[in-house]
């Protein structure tokens, strides 16, 4: 029997970070739902930023232009993780943002400082608006967008099992024909060198992160050790609360 009400837990920012295929979405959006925490896919919105550049007509390569119109675009990110949204200027941006021709573009136009300040703004100001706490997903969350995270993981796997669970998503579980799991292959790590090589906060593991290789593990052991971890950083965290109160 409970002698004591118990009081809320503190609100939480976990930050997830790693390259593409990791498992960071499914993770995430996991993660949060267990433990009743808003979630963030920063990814979508520079695909979402991208898209809107696409269907303006603005040349991608040009990172003067992209620069010019960075502040345009409305984006608004909808954090209920059994159901997250994006919208553009009012649109509906879920679908387009995924497609091959985005997909192409995005290392281009979130390489331009523009539309990371713009970004990360806008992602700072999503997070400090979750009352209970956050999943925030990308690839500089915990090293640029959220350096105080409570928490933050960054995911890795090899590029086989990245490529496979890539093709497993976008075309059904039996797309694993081996020239077009290479060809998959070839383009994750194309995308991965441009987001780990670009000047303005590059895909980057923080000092501070936990390292997890999700090469050889299901999605509910990764889900169950991040949990696990964020648990104990909650227990730390009200530990310290109450020898100082
Ligand atoms: O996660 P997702 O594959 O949807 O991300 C798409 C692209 O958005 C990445 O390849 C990267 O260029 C960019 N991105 C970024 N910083 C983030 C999240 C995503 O530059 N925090």
């Amino acid at each position: 029997m409970e002698t004591a009400a118990r009081t809320a837990p503190a609100a939480v920012i976990v930050g997830i970070d790693g390259p593409s295929g990791t498992g960071k979405s499914s993770t995430s959006k996991a993660v949060a739902a267990k433990l009743g925490l808003r979630y963030l896919d920063t990814g979508a919105q520079y695909r979402a930023i991208t898209w809107w550049m696409l269907s303006n007509g603005i040349d991608v390569e040009d990172a003067a232009a992209v620069a010019a119109a960075a502040g345009k675009p409305e984006i608004v990110s909808g954090t209920d993780p059994s159901a997250p949204t994006i919208t553009v200027d009012g649109a509906d941006a879920a679908g387009p943002i995924r497609t091959q021709e985005v997909t192409s573009a995005v290392s281009a136009v979130s390489a331009v400082p523009e539309v990371r300040t713009r970004l990360t703004e806008l992602q700072r100001s999503i997070a400090a608006a979750a009352p209970q706490g956050i999943v925030v997903e990308g690839r500089d969350i915990g090293t640029t967008v959220l350096p105080d995270a409570d928490l933050k993981i960054f995911l890795t796997a090899s590029p086989e099992a990245r490529a496979a669970r890539r093709n497993g998503e976008l075309k059904g579980k039996n797309a694993q024909d081996p020239a077009d799991l290479a060809a998959t292959r070839a383009a994750l790590v194309k995308r991965d060198a441009a987001d780990s090589g670009r000047k303005t906060s590059p895909l980057a593991k923080a000092a501070d992160a936990v390292e997890v290789d999700t090469t050889d593990l299901t999605l509910e052991q990764v889900v169950e050790c991040v949990v696990t971890l964020v648990e104990s950083r909650r227990s730390a965290a009200e530990g310290t609360e109450k020898r100082s109160a």
